[in-house]
């Protein structure tokens, strides 16, 4: 069986833009593991009738329906009595939840008023789920062959009444077949455009395989697809051609980011990064750093913004400087030649650019960046010219610069 789920998440917070709906990311990933597929999120304000409406049409659509938020002690947490309403059935008080909660209030030092009682109310008839992080369980109600699951809002309280005991039950229960298979390519260069281009013109995909493409910030994801009945081997015989086709620009075969790729690289060969950084003002260091395990490679790194730091720290040629400015191709190339030799690594990274919005010109625009990695067989440097804000800019330039280090360090 491959049945189909579908999200409620309720909260006006979630429309007005103040907080950001996590929930459905974290639910399509975890049933996407087990074979069910997400169907669709609605998000609703904490609105009784709207919440009712939004339920009901699920129900009708799926055999899984997840209702996150609103069970928590105040006023605009409506979401049990929603629901309790909508299926006929009273709200009741569930006196484990309540023992669970009376016992953390007394181990805390406060008091259990009857605000916080409320947390321990579920759907009659409902199993309560205990929530290890907060106060309110969550709750799963069976009705009418259908499973309905009441999940708190709180990141943190979602992901752990899900891992806790959602995940488990669907697990036990055998609802899902299991992930579908499908193969993956990363790439980071070629742009989607470009890449059907190379795969029409090849011919390719064979029969039984769909392509479905993801892309930001210069990296594109290609997954392939089977057909229902094609198996494995097929698969992966279209995956090794589309390789074949993208050629270097494909980074990697699974689902990994550029900074563990190039920190892995590093740590197999037993070589040492240091960066110098201009416009990402850090950025690069940041995003090395966030992999356990850095300091096995990560020297360090220099955020050398003003010019005077570039000559003094990196010895970038100060009359070089001013004759072609401090966004030029030589600069970037002396940055990264520089801080390889004064930091003792066998590969310097460094970036330059105008991130903008102020600061260009009609042969320097905005987003123009130069990065260059200084590696034992010599300098590699490439120009850019990223679109977008400021923010963006930034983003596009940490991920062509760990790209240009993965291609040092993984030659063609
Ligand atoms: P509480 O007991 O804390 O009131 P609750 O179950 O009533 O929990 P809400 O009041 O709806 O949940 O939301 C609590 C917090 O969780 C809010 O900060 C809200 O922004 C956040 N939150 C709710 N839904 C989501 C979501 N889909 N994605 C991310 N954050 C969410
Ligand atoms: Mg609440």
């Amino acid at each position: 069986m491959n049945p189909r789920a579908e999200l409620v998440s309720t909260g006006a917070e979630l429309l007005s833009g103040r907080s950001v709906n996590t929930h459905a990311r974290l639910l399509g990933e975890r049933l996407g593991q087990l074979g069910i597929a997400l169907q669709r999120d609605t998000t609703v304000p904490d609105v009784i009738d709207t919440i009712q409406e939004t339920v009901r049409d699920a129900l009708q659509r799926v055999d899984l329906v997840f209702v996150s938020g609103g069970l928590g002690p105040t006023n605009d947490d409506v979401t049990r009595d929603a629901v309790a309403g909508l299926l006929g059935r009273r709200v009741v008080m569930d006196e484990a939840s309540l023992h669970v909660l009376r016992e953390r209030m007394t181990r805390a030092g406060r008091a259990l008023n009857p605000a916080r009682e409320r947390q321990a109310l579920i759907v009659e008839g409902a199993a309560a789920l205990s929530n290890a992080v907060g106060a309110a369980p969550g709750e799963r109600i069976e009705q009418e062959g259908k499973t309905l699951f009441l999940l708190p809002g709180p990141p943190p309280e979602f992901q752990a009444v899900l891992d806790d005991h959602v995940v488990p039950w669907l697990i036990e229960r055998r609802v899902g077949d299991g992930a579908l298979p499908e193969e993956l390519l990363l790439l980071y260069g070629l742009g989607e455009a470009d890449i059907v281009q190379r795969f029409e013109s090849a011919g390719f995909p064979p029969d039984g395989v769909r392509t479905a493409y993801c892309a930001g910030a210069g990296r594109v994801e290609v997954r392939l697809l089977p057909e229902p009945g094609v198996g494995d081997e097929p698969l992966r015989a279209a995956a090794d051609r589309a390789a074949e086709l993208l050629g270097a620009d494909v980074y990697a075969r699974e689902r990994i980011e550029l900074e563990a790729l190039v920190g892995g690289l590093l740590a197999e060969k037993q070589l040492t990064l240091a960066t110098a950084e201009s416009c990402t003002g850090g950025l690069i260091g940041e995003r090395i750093t966030s992999v356990s395990g850095s300091s096995a490679y990560y020297l360090g790194g220099l955020i050398s913004y003003a010019d005077e730091v570039k000559v003094r720290e990196l010895g970038v040629d100060a009359d070089a400087l001013k004759r072609d400015g401090a966004v030029s191709e030589g600069v970037a190339r002396q940055m990264a030649e520089g801080v390889r030799e004064r930091f003792g690594a066998d590969v310097g990274l460094a970036v330059t650019g105008i991130a903008g919005p102020a600061g260009g010109t009609p042969e320097k625009p905005v987003g123009l960046v130069y990065i260059a990695v200084a590696h034992p067989r010599g300098t590699d440097i490439r120009r850019n010219v990223f679109p977008g804000d400021r923010h963006t800019i930034r983003e596009w330039t940490c991920r062509a610069a760990l790209d240009l280090t993965r291609r040092a360090l993984q030659p063609a």
